[in-house]
């Protein structure tokens, strides 16, 4: 079966991002070497654009409608990252944005998502109450009516692609760092799979004998369980503090090649992401949101189904780091030591 997407798929998407989204820089830690017994090379997307990688796919979409498309404008659901991608996608590209989120979204995100349409007109934030009204129907009603163009999270190959260049550049960087080289192991966290299913296309291409793992919550294992029954299984919303990642199923695109190309799926607690927050905050001086911190904490835990990776090169990819300061705090404060 052919793949959504190819390397030169994700190089392309690259050359679209150059001096556009940051090439965000790569983190190490003696502490996390130690502890880990590894050579740990940290992406930080923390630092991305908007807050998170999934400025990459945003942007590589918009980028690629047609003048007719770009002039009716993009439409987007989310209350979360890809919410903010496709708003400042959008108004760097001069195209209108319509975004729906629920009408109990921190008032701070619609907010933000606001102030990344500004001076585009046509440009809004559209709430709708998700208890009483389908998001699906008002969603394809509000594209037809206006002509919108709908640029979803993860199931999208211009996107997929733009999110596989946080490894393309992570493996290129590690390449010339002090300690650094090939990597052994790639981690990275899975909503929806768009960021590990350009990350793994990616990593295979580039090096070959690379293995990927990914990293879902506890209570979120839904790609786990779709790899052990050869299918895409669908769960309820999971409750966790990994917002990103509260994803019901993997997409129709993304799982075939989760599954060509991907070694396996581990999963961590919300306490163990926790203690994972605190270390980058602690130590790496650097605020990861929960589920940003989902590679991080398979490693320093030592999670079950993670092969040996002492004396390995091994990457991780810090997702995003869009957590209300307030929680933040909150959220370390419950756990101590
Ligand atoms: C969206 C998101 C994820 C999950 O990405 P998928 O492409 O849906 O697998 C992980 N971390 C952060 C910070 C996100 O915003």
């Amino acid at each position: 079966m052919t793949l959504a997407i190819s390397y030169d798929d994700v190089a392309s998407a690259a050359r679209r991002l150059e001096g556009v989204a940051h090439c965000t820089p790569v983190l190490t830690s003696q502490t996390v070497n130690e502890r880990t017994g590894a050579q740990v090379f940290f992406k930080a997307e923390n630092l991305q654009r908007m807050g998170a990688f999934k400025f990459r796919g945003a942007y590589n979409a918009v980028s690629q409608l047609s003048r007719d498309q770009r002039a009716q404008g993009v439409l987007a659901f989310s209350s979360g990252n890809h919410a903010q991608a496709m708003a400042l996608s959008a108004r760097l590209l001069g195209v209108p944005s319509v975004i729906l989120m629920p009408k109990d979204a921190p008032a701070a995100k619609v907010a933000a998502t606001r102030a990344y349409q500004a001076g585009i007109q046509g440009s809004e934030v559209v709430l709708f109450d998700r208890y009483t009204e389908d998001r699906e129907a008002l969603s394809h009603r509000l594209a037809q009516e206006r002509g919108l163009t709908l640029i979803p999270p993860y199931d999208h190959p211009h996107v997929m692609a733009g999110q596989g260049t946080a490894a393309k550049e992570l493996i290129e960087q590690v390449a010339t760092m002090p300690g650094g080289g090939a990597l052994d192991a790639l981690l990275v966290c899975v909503g929806g799979g768009g960021l590990i299913s350009g990350c793994a296309v990616a990593a295979k291409h580039l090096l070959p004998q690379i293995q990927v793992w990914g990293v879902e919550p506890e209570a979120g294992n839904d790609t786990q369980r779709s790899l052990a029954e050869g299918r895409i299984v669908h769960i309820d919303t999971p409750k966790t503090i990994a917002d990103g990642a509260q994803t019901q199923h993997s997409g129709q695109l993304t799982f075939p090649v989760i599954q060509a190309l991907v070694s396996g799926i581990v999963t961590v607690s919300d306490e163990q992401l926790v203690r994972a927050m605190r270390l980058f905050a602690e130590r790496l001086k650097v605020v990861v949101e929960p589920t940003g911190a989902l590679g991080a904490a398979a490693l320093l835990e030592r999670v079950a189904g993670l092969p040996d990776l002492r004396g390995r090169r091994v990457g991780v990819i810090l997702s995003g780091g869009n957590v209300d300061v307030a929680r933040f705090a909150s959220l370390l404060a419950q756990t101590a030591d």
